[in-house]
């Protein structure tokens, strides 16, 4: 089955091929389909990633993929969340990650913080299945590691003494909370319960 990931986000793209890679099925990136990602204009992670799923499902008439997900700091009342994307409205991660490191610069350790992610998969019939992830973790006084994107390089699992830039895909695929979203997907379309939908 063809399946377009419907992100322009190439870190995703990449987590997606992997956790996705026993089914089969081809995963294609949006861009070869000229088509624009539809605004994000929704309040929740679930409206969001189904706007981006149906949005691009619809435009090309081919199955699609979507993740909405976003970083919640309990200091910041659980920003940034759905806006983490946008958060300062700043245009690179390294500017998004200095600006949450400054407005926590005064909040006490731990400064706790969870991963939330919503994974919709849209059918051209109108099918729509949803997943949700979280991961929790506390977020360091400064960036450690090299791997991943977004807020990984802040985001430390405890229990690991790591963050999710000091992981491998596979290793952080494992624990994160579009692993978790991805492995309820994979679960059930590897029991034949909707396998239905996706041949
Ligand atoms: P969106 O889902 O495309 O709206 O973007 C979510 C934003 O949340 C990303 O651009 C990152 O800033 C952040 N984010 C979501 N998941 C991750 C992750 O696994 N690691 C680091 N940052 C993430």
């Amino acid at each position: 089955m063809r399946v377009i990931v419907a992100t322009s986000n190439t870190g995703k793209l990449l987590e997606f091929r992997q956790a996705l890679e026993p089914l089969g099925w081809e995963l294609l990136g949006v861009a070869p389909f000229g088509v624009t990602m539809p605004m994000e204009d929704g309040m929740t992670y679930e409206e969001n990633s189904l706007i981006k799923a149906a949005g691009i499902c619809h435009a090309t008439r081919t199955a699609a993929i979507a993740d909405d997900s976003g970083l919640e700091v309990e200091a910041l009342n659980g920003a940034p969340g759905i806006y983490s994307a946008r958060f300062g409205s700043l245009h690179s991660d390294l500017e998004r990650n200095l600006y949450l490191l400054d407005l926590l610069r005064d909040a006490p350790l731990p400064r706790k913080a969870k991963f939330v992610s919503v994974v919709t998969l849209a059918f051209p019939d109108g099918h729509v299945e949803s997943y949700r992830g979280e991961v929790e973790g506390e977020l360091l006084e400064g960036p450690r590691g090299s791997g991943g994107f977004g807020y990984d390089a802040l985001f430390l699992i405890p229990s690991l003494d790591k963050t999710f830039a000091e992981l491998s895909t596979e290793e952080k695929h494992s624990i994160s909370h579009r692993g978790r979203a991805l492995e309820q997907l994979l679960h059930a379309h590897s029991s034949g319960a909707l396998k239905a939908s996706a041949s």
